[in-house]
């Protein structure tokens, strides 16, 4: 889970048309008048194209969006078309989430809540720093083995391997055995492909930030690196920005 940037209500969204829609599904609840692309395309903008809670994708094919109400609609029904009620979500979290109550029990909000300030990270699962933390792992169920550890350990395995593989030429180029200029193109272009995987667009990238910011084999490359004077400010930005969505380690 990482912290999401607000977007504006799509301009398609007026007032006029929130009222109507609202009215809409107060007079007839099997209805779903929130559907609409405009409304959808904004918010899969917003999360880059993830569900807000587990981080997967929801443009997949055995995937897709769904409409979540923070405020759930059983309880908030004149909130259904607020525009800063929706949130895009798998079919899992939406189904997990269901009709509880974040008025009275309040989750993480990943707008308006950091969930770095809440959550902390362990052998692929989250554990809670907060109250607001342990009931979103609780009520999103984030720590779904089948769905969610199994998801995040390939990740995590991933990074690991190509590191190791990374090492062992950033070693050689080190001493010299090649330094010719594709093979310091190559090694340029491997961490920064690395290093793309734990930016926020990318599915799990808080697992796949919290892991390669904490592994060895990572800070031994980077400080080889900086050592042959390969290591340049475009590594340092993918860095930052993983930085800011990877959870504390306990
Ligand atoms: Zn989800």
């Amino acid at each position: 889970m990482i912290r999401l940037a607000a977007r504006p209500c799509p301009p398609e969204l007026t007032p006029e048309v929130q009222a109507a829609l609202t009215a809409k599904y107060l007079a007839d609840k099997t209805t779903a008048p929130w559907e609409k692309a405009y409304i959808e395309q904004e918010l899969l903008l917003m999360s880059h194209d993830k569900c807000c809670y587990c981080e997967c994708h929801i443009r997949e094919e055995s995937k897709y969006m769904e409409v979540e109400h923070f405020f759930a609609k059983r309880w908030h029904e004149t909130q259904v078309l607020e525009w800063t009620n929706l949130l895009p979500a798998c079919k899992r979290c939406n189904v997990r989430k269901s009709d509880h109550d974040c008025a009275i029990e309040p989750i993480i909000h990943p707008v308006q809540n950091d969930p770095r300030d809440h959550l902390k990270w362990r052998a692929y699962r989250f554990y809670d720093k907060t109250q607001l933390g342990k009931r979103t792992i609780d009520v999103v169920d984030l720590n779904d083995l089948e769905r969610l550890v199994k998801k995040r350990f390939e990740i995590g395995g991933e990074i690991y391997r190509q590191l190791d593989l990374l090492e062992d030429i950033v070693i050689d180029f080190q001493k010299g055995a090649n330094t010719s200029i594709q093979r310091k193109n190559k090694i340029i272009n491997w961490i920064k492909t690395i290093l793309k995987e734990a930016q926020p667009q990318k599915e799990y990238a808080a697992t796949a930030a919290t892991v390669l910011l904490n592994e060895p084999l990572y800070q031994n490359v980077k400080s080889i690196l900086q050592a042959c004077q390969i290591w340049g400010t475009e590594m340092d930005d993918l860095e930052i920005s993983a930085r800011a969505i990877a959870l504390d380690l306990f």
